[in-house]
């Protein structure tokens, strides 16, 4: 469900113009408004308007909080500031994530103590096909996550998707080197081979690099 806001037309106002200012294209305000050729606009009239600031957080285009009190996220702990962060990348794929292995997670061998600090989560990929996978692992990085794939044949026991949430205050530094990697397109294991699948980033996330 798409939040709406209002706009108030003012004297001169055009649907270009508030499009341009409210940096919305402005056909999709005439097609929530009903509004057809010529466009008419009277000072006064109340337009509906995608609601700006709850669609951006939804894609991920702002930098969340750095909130680092600890809550449940598919049913394992992190904190506020990656769950925000899980949460804006289940809205790109709609889905919701079950977690492998949370953050604050002290001991997994497996995990080489990347998950004994913060931003570090897995998510379980039960049925999800290949094609599900990359579409989840895209979605992830969108939003400001250094994530891979994670495969048996990488010498995991089961397949999963492994997530650095890019800016953590509270990341381990093995970790931060896996988000330098990410930087680098590599996929941030022991050898650090090249990973030439497309690693994009929001613009926040480019001063961790
Ligand atoms: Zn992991």
């Amino acid at each position: 469900m798409i939040k709406m806001s209002t706009y108030v037309v003012r004297p001169g106002d055009t649907l270009t113009k508030i499009g341009r200012l409210l940096k919305i294209d402005w056909k999709s305000i005439a097609h929530l408004n009903d509004l057809s050729d010529p466009y008419p606009l009277l000072p006064g009239q109340i337009l509906e308007i995608p609601d700006l600031s709850g669609s951006r957080s939804r894609n991920g285009e702002e930098e969340p909080a750095h909130d680092y009190s600890r809550t449940v996220h598919g049913g394992k702990t992190v904190n506020t500031r990656t769950a925000v962060m899980l949460r804006n990348a289940e809205a790109l794929v709609k889905t919701h994530f079950t977690l492998a292995q949370g953050s604050y997670n002290r001991g997994v061998a497996a995990s080489a103590g990347t998950h004994d600090g913060g931003g570090v989560i897995d998510i379980s990929l039960g049925a999800w096909d290949n094609k599900q996978t990359t579409a989840i692992v895209q979605a992830l990085r969108r939003t400001g996550f250094a994530a891979w794939e994670r495969t048996v044949a990488q010498g995991f026991s089961s397949r999963h998707i492994h997530a650095c949430a890019i800016g953590d205050r509270e990341m381990m530094p093995v970790a931060r080197h896996q988000v330098t990697a990410y930087f680098n397109y590599r996929d941030g294991l022991a050898r650090n081979r090249e990973d030439t699948t497309p690693h994009p980033f929001p613009a926040w996330s480019e001063k961790y690099r």
